[in-house]
């Protein structure tokens, strides 16, 4: 097929040959043996997953020199920020997804899809083993060969060992979790109508659970609040007041990644909603009707809560398969794949690594944020003015927002005391530096920790990036291992992966959102809900998932949402 694609002419050469003889290619492949040393061989790319990481990879990549074989579980793309409505019908499971066939035949790449889930990397070898994820067809296995690999793998759900959460919780990580919680919460309703149960056993099962803080979890309690209040509590009537919504978060606050005037006006909003939001709650134990919890407040006292559905939403974990490359590649007790900035696994040769299950290397970020503070020392007298302080630590929490974050709270003393000594003191003009004992602070920083956060922005910003330098790396291929140093310069062939940070929203229900823009820009409430629902319309992946999303919010505006169970 490659002949076909690079010489249209040698084409008929090879039909006659084939016709004429068993050894008809091969005779082809030495007649034209002159003209193919010409023309490079297309360099073979395994992309595995088709999330935001890799369908953004997929998408911009336009240099018609791979041959990509994509392999992936599921043969869609599935806008995850709206997971949460699909969960309560207010956008259908249908309008979120698009089949990656859809995406990759417009593409001028030659590109191959498998539905079939990775079992194994053998970096030495430059293969990955699969296995077929057809239903009702055998799991078959087979071997894919790789010039280049890129892993997008995403993360899977983290139960931090807890034990019956497996068992008894719900997640919402998936496209089928959503509807699976929808089916569930409808099922609860009917259940609490039977008339044989007792008053108890109604409000237990109509006691909503939710485990996480974040804003998954957040924005699951709210649209659940919604769904309630607006349109199951004139459905069921009889049992409407016996509803309960529970957040249970371990720290002390939910939203902590968030500006502190977003955490407090949700924590304000849910307690007016009835939502009981339990801080310092930290679930221990699941069983099928009970959850308890280890109250931290409270000395640690354990505490029983009966409920009917529980819905796991604490971060995120690292996939059995990844866990097994890190070790063979020497990366064991991580959490994600460390990169370097240009993508590229470390202790490999072309593999990449991007989107949730993958994290820049700590040293070189600690290395960037020492350089970003050098830099704003101007005259190297080690001291910043305050206004200088703050503009460091802009330019960090936009590269790399974790890390932003840490400065911002309590978890990193040393930095944090000296941001609390600069922010907000007007008093004080200038703040003492030392770059050595901002590295030494900066290292305490948790290994396990990601330097950017597990975004859909992230993963999306570096799939572009990654299709970019690969757009452009026909130029390099001389030079067999890819994007490295301009040789004898010490230069890399491309500028490091840089992330922007576009902001964030925490959609808080009853149609107000909360919105942290760039440069700690902070609006609440309605007006940013209609920003949420043009940026979400716009950020579609198609004009026909665009088009399906904004008729379903139309549909909820005028019917409300469909509380069938299918
Ligand atoms: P994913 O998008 O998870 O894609 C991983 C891909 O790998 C999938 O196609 C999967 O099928 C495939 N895969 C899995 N295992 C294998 C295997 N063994 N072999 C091959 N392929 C495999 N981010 C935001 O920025 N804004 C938001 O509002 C937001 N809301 C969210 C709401 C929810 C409910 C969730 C769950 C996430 C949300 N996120 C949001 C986070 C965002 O979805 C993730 O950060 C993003 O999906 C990461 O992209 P990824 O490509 O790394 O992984």
């Amino acid at each position: 097929s490659r002949a076909f694609h690079d010489h249209g002419s040698n084409f008929k050469l090879l039909i006659l040959c084939t016709t004429l003889s068993g050894g008809g290619v091969l005779a082809y492949g030495e007649a034209v043996g002159a003209s193919e040393a010409a023309v490079p061989e297309k360099k073979k790319v395994v992309v595995l997953g088709t999330g935001w990481a890799g369908t953004s990879f997929l998408k911009n990549l336009n240099n018609p020199r791979y041959e990509v074989h994509v392999v992936s579980p599921r043969n869609y793309f599935a806008f995850t920020p709206l997971l949460p409505s699909v969960t309560c019908g207010t956008v259908e499971a249908r309008s979120i997804v698009e089949p990656v066939r859809n995406i990759f035949r417009k593409k001028m790449v030659d590109i191959q899809f498998s539905e079939a889930e990775c079992l194994k990397i053998d970096s030495a070898n430059r293969k990955v083993y699969c296995r077929s994820n057809i239903s009702n067809n055998e799991k078959e296995e087979f071997v894919v060969d790789y010039d280049y690999l890129i892993i997008a793998v995403g993360a899977n759900v983290n139960t931090f060992n807890t034990p019956g959460v497996t068992e008894n919780c719900h997640f919402l990580k998936e496209v089928e979790d959503a509807q699976k919680i929808r089916r569930t919460v409808i099922d609860c309703f009917e259940r609490a109508s039977l008339p044989s149960l007792s008053e108890e056993e109604k409000k237990r099962i109509l006691h909503f659970a939710i485990v996480g803080g974040g804003p998954t979890g957040v924005e699951f309690a709210a649209s659940l609040h919604d769904f309630v209040t607006e349109d199951l509590v004139n459905l069921y009537p009889g049992i409407k007041d016996l509803v309960k919504i529970t957040l249970l978060e371990a720290g002390d606050h939910i939203l902590s990644m968030f500006d502190k005037r977003i955490t407090t006006f949700a924590e304000d909003k849910f307690r007016r909603d009835g939502i009981d939001v339990k801080t310092g709650s930290m679930v221990v134990k699941v069983s099928d009707k009970e959850i308890s919890t280890k109250e931290m407040k409270n000395g640690g006292e354990i505490t029983t809560i009966p409920y009917g559905m529980a819905v796991w939403s604490t971060g995120i974990g690292t996939r059995p398969f990844i866990k097994d490359f890190m070790s063979q590649i020497g990366q064991t007790n991580r959490r994600a794949i460390a990169t370097d900035e240009w993508l590229r696994v470390e202790s490999t040769s072309n593999v990449y690594a991007l989107g949730d299950c993958a994290t820049i290397n700590q040293r070189k970020v600690m290395e960037d944020i020492a350089a970003i503070f050098k830099k704003a020392d101007k005259d190297n007298s080690g001291t910043l003015t305050v206004k200088e302080f703050q503009e460091v630590l802009d330019d960090i929490c936009e590269r790399y927002p974790q890390v932003g974050l840490y400065l911002k709270s309590n978890q990193m003393h040393d930095l944090a005391d000296l941001l609390k000594e600069s922010k907000g003191d007007v008093e004080k003009e200038s703040i003492e530096l030392n770059i050595e004992e901002l590295k030494t602070a900066l290292s305490k920083v948790d290994s396990q920790m990601k330097f950017l956060p597990a975004t859909a922005q992230v993963a999306s910003q570096q799939g572009t990036y990654l299709a970019q330098c690969f757009n452009r790396m026909e130029e390099c291929e001389k030079n067999p291992e890819g994007p490295i140093r301009f040789r004898g310069e010490g230069r890399h062939r491309f500028k490091p992966f840089r992330y922007k940070h576009l902001g964030q929203f925490a959609p808080l229900g009853g149609e107000q959102t909360a919105a942290q823009l760039p440069g700690d820009w902070v609006s609440i409430g309605h007006s940013s809900q209609w920003l949420w629902y043009s940026v979400y319309a716009s950020k579609q992946v198609s004009w026909r998932t665009r088009a399906l999303v904004v008729s379903d919010w139309t549909r909820r505006f005028i019917f409300g949402r469909d509380s069938s169970q299918i």
